[in-house]
């Protein structure tokens, strides 16, 4: 049985390389990365390693890194701490409607404990964000303007630029999760003009609970959200999970000189795959503007089945549905809905999204496995099967 693994949005392969580099710090090295002893210096300087390549895989400084569990943490640190910081005549936020839910829950989290009044930023049908409904939303009460790079769902890139521009004609910061997006396209902060963004380890082939925000000036507006012994410049408390953080330099330092040529690799294995899964398939059609979408990511929608099916009967290729699970019920995407599509539609609609190890081989695997389950769960809704 060959497992295939199109689930790289979801969280990514550790690469072996990185793997190797993380051995040390978890296997001979230990002490704490505070301490003063040699043990501790060691795994401190393992560490501000780390920061330098981190620093880099988004053009941003290594004293500017802070690390935290991941980019949920990042995403909360960004919003809770920049509101915490409130100068009293900034009360809103502007959120996508597309974020992930650590963005979308920790903003509804902060209206709802009246620290902020949060809007919903509208994207169009393709899952862009849109500019115009940005412009309306902006005003000189907007604290923070928090917009993905590029989201998971449906790989759909946001014109981040233009989005960042727009946020500090008003005054407003702007918090970009480019969680997604960093370890496959370049990147650079300061070009785009972000005053923070979020990153995670295990997108970019690193290991998991790891990741780091990234300030464009020292943090000076932050405030940090878990209090202790001062780590990470006051921003972050708690000994530094060195091991993580090892790995995911070594994860960001690959990134930056492979996406490019990753990126090249990729697409046109993408590319293959839904024009195999057309035209062995009526009524598949791809979600989001496919112009402009991150090169290894496709959405689609499989009309007439469940994608909860699907994806069961995939097995063992690993490919996932954006429905989440909330208060035991199955709920329909919610960038799906965001992007006008039916909850029928979303229900429709499976991602696929390749990577580092993804193979020629491997695309072909997915596309007779997926016209497979396409046609069975089809058989089924009809009461053929
Ligand atoms: N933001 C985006 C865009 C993501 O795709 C994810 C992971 N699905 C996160 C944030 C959360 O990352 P982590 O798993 O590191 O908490």
């Amino acid at each position: 049985m060959i497992e295939v693994y199109l689930d790289y949005n979801g969280s990514s392969p550790l690469d072996p390389r990185v793997g190797k580099a993380m051995w040390p710090a978890l296997a001979e090295w230990y002490g704490n990365a505070s301490s003063t002893h040699r043990f501790g210096r060691r795994q401190a300087a393992a560490v501000e390693d780390a920061r330098a390549r981190v620093a880099s895989l988004v053009g941003g400084r290594p004293t500017h890194v802070i690390f935290t569990a991941g980019a949920t943490e990042a995403n909360n640190l960004a919003l809770s701490g920049i509101v915490a910081s409130r100068p009293t005549d900034r009360s809103r936020i502007l959120v996508s409607a597309v974020e992930h839910a650590s963005v979308r829950e920790t903003a509804r989290w902060l209206s709802d404990q009246s620290l902020a009044e949060v809007d919903a930023i509208p994207v169009t049908s393709g899952g862009v964000v849109d500019l115009d409904a940005l412009e309306a939303l902006l005003g000189n009460d907007v604290l923070l303007v928090s917009v993905m790079a590029a989201n998971s769902e449906t790989g759909v890139l946001n014109p981040v630029v233009e989005i960042a521009e727009r946020a500090h004609a008003t005054g407003a910061l702007f918090h970009c999760d480019a969680t997604q997006y960093a370890g496959r396209l370049p990147f650079d902060l300061s070009d785009i003009g972000a005053d923070l963004v979020s990153l995670s380890s295990h997108k970019i082939c690193g290991p998991g609970g790891v990741g780091a925000i990234v300030t464009a000036k020292s943090s000076g507006r932050l405030r940090p959200i878990i209090h202790g012994g001062g780590h990470e410049r006051g921003l972050r408390s708690g000994s530094l999970n060195v091991a993580g953080i090892v790995g995911f330099g070594a994860a960001a330092e690959i990134a930056v000189k492979e996406r490019v040529q990753e990126a090249d690799r990729i697409r046109p294995l993408r590319d293959r795959l839904v024009a195999e899964l057309k035209c062995g398939l009526s009524g598949v059609e791809e979600n989001g503007d496919i112009n402009y979408r991150l090169p290894n990511t496709a959405n689609l929608r499989f009309s007439g089945t469940d994608a909860e099916a699907v994806v069961a009967n995939m097995d063992p290729v690993a490919i996932s549905t954006g429905s989440a699970c909330s208060a035991g019920a199955i709920e329909p995407s919610a960038v799906l809905l965001a992007m006008g599509l039916s909850r029928e539609a979303a229900f429709e609609s499976v991602r696929f999204s390749l990577g580092r190890f993804t193979t020629d081989e491997e695309i072909e695997i997915v596309a007779q496995k997926t016209v497979a389950a396409v046609e069975y769960v089809r058989a089924m809704n009809q009461g053929e099967a």
